[in-house]
């Protein structure tokens, strides 16, 4: 497990303009420096993937996206298929946040299908999941990872097509993080489920931790036993913070 090589991906959400692109530009020019401890994904939003992606056409940096519907295409306004995304340039396809749970309802049920959607469009699936402050006050925070991994993961996840993102939801965008006990117990307890249902497969799958990871903090949490790399938000919006997330794995 611990040959698992680490993911950085970082999670744009609605930011970034056209003009953003020299921002990603200075990320792929520093690129090249992190490469050798990990695998770097940036997913901005839709409508610069294939602006991204042109720009990224062999360096070391992936363009994904961070959200797809089901199906491949029709009558949903509005929506993106995971197949558009591809034809974008987008390699990854992060499915399940919980800004997407919150703001639209989303069930696993329906996260399972986004993340066969990737698959279907031929790219690996970023599946979230995390609890809220009130069921971790609560002490639910294993039932509910429990239930999310049951119900979000498709049957024939593998090492190469999917990768779990640990996210507790108390912990995004309020620079408050677990401690690196909480972040192990937790971790561990994903990779028993994964080892448990997938077999040699959940054992290599990666399990990235995601909640205000900033260069200060990303050495310890990336030294976490079973944890695989970051998913970032706010921190990834900028170059020099990214890439020193990256250089702390
Ligand atoms: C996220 O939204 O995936 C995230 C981890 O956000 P932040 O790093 O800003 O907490």
């Amino acid at each position: 497990i611990d040959a698992i090589r680490p993911l950085i991906a970082g999670n744009w959400k609605m930011n970034g303009l056209k003009a953003s692109t020299a921002e990603f530009g200075a990320m792929l020019n520093g690129a090249t420096e992190v490469a050798g401890k990990a695998d770097l994904l940036v997913c901005p939003p839709a409508t610069l993937i294939a602006a991204f992606a042109e720009k990224a056409c062999g360096k070391k940096v992936a363009v994904g996206a961070q959200d797809c519907h089901p199906k491949a295409s029709g009558a949903h306004t509005g929506d993106i298929a995971a197949e558009m995304l591809v034809d974008s340039g987008a390699t990854a396809i992060i499915v399940g946040h919980s800004e997407r749970r919150a703001d639209h309802g989303e069930g696993d049920a329906l996260i399972r299908q986004k993340a066969e959607a990737a698959w279907r469009a031929g790219v690996t699936a970023i599946v979230c999941i995390g609890e809220t402050q009130g069921q971790r006050d609560a002490g639910q925070t294993l039932d509910i990872l429990r239930g999310q991994l049951t119900g979000s993961l498709p049957d024939g996840s593998t090492s190469a097509n999917l990768v779990v993102a640990y996210e507790p939801v108390w912990a995004i965008g309020t620079g408050l993080t677990p401690t690196s006990r909480d972040v192990e117990q937790i971790h561990g307890f994903i990779r028993e489920f994964l080892t448990s249902r997938f077999k040699a497969d959940g054992a290599g799958m990666r399990i990235l931790y995601g909640g205000s990871v900033k260069p200060s903090n990303a050495a310890e949490l990336m030294a976490v036993k079973n944890v695989n790399g970051a998913l970032v938000g706010g921190a990834s919006l900028k170059a020099a913070d990214f890439l020193a997330i990256a250089q702390g794995c």
